[in-house]
């Protein structure tokens, strides 16, 4: 049988635990989201001057020249451009 203090020791112990595995968990869930966040910011770089039609990214890119220039692509494809 356990004494009073001897309760009191491994309940503090078990929240000390507690605590530290929380702050690791939410350490690595902020590094995650952090190296998530960087990963998209880097994406989201223009790479080549916004001259698409030779850029290794091209067809993953969702910037806004990228866009253009598949959409101007489309057009060429369709037989000239289509102005609205
Ligand atoms: S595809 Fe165009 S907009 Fe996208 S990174 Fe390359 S050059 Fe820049």
């Amino acid at each position: 049988m356990k004494s009073n203090g001897q309760d009191k020791l491994e309940r503090r112990e078990f929240l000390r635990s507690l605590g530290r595995w929380a702050t690791g968990g939410t350490m690595a869930l902020m590094s995650v989201t952090f190296a998530k966040r960087r990963q998209r910011l880097a994406a989201d770089n223009c790479i080549n001057k916004s001259i698409c039609c030779d850029c290794s990214r091209f067809s993953g890119c969702r910037l806004p020249a990228a866009i253009s220039a598949k959409q101007a692509q489309k057009n060429v494809q369709q037989g000239g451009m289509t102005n609205g």
